[in-house]
């Protein structure tokens, strides 16, 4: 079920987003789906909703949102990149069978920081790479 457009509404004015049907519809998109999609990922299912829509606004749409921070970008060892709607810390396992990307939790004392004395972290990402259980299992 998708999300009402008043949840919509008020989820993006919230993070001082304007409001627009582009906007709504991509935040369902990433709500709905959170398999960390690409942007032709969100390009060819919205695009049967909205047929005059371009890639461009997309783009424009998933910069927008990371400025305001409701989503993180993931650069993996892959051509493209995907988009996250959890903005809270966790790590991903990419399986290199299925391609599959999993969220599992970490602590945050998971880093050991005493050797970044006089550092500024302003960004964590861990991403494992291997053979998923699902895979392993067959
Ligand atoms: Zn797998
Ligand atoms: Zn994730």
């Amino acid at each position: 079920m998708d999300y009402s457009n008043e949840k919509l509404i008020n989820y993006l004015k919230e993070h001082n987003i304007k409001p627009s049907t582009i906007r709504m519809k991509v935040l369902n998109y990433l709500f709905m789906n959170k398999t960390h999609p690409t942007v032709d990922d969100i390009y060819k299912s919205l695009k049967e909703e909205i047929p005059t829509l371009s890639k461009t606004s997309i783009y424009n749409t998933l910069d927008l949102f990371l400025e305001k921070g409701i989503v993180k970008v993931l650069s993996l060892q892959e051509k493209e990149l995907r988009y996250d709607i959890d903005t809270n810390l966790h790590a991903h396992f990419k399986c290199e069978k299925c391609g599959k990307l999993y969220d599992f939790p970490i602590s945050p004392n998971f880093f050991n920081d005493d050797h970044l004395d006089g550092f500024i972290i302003n960004d964590r990402d861990i991403h494992l790479y291997g053979i998923c259980k699902e895979c392993n299992d067959k």
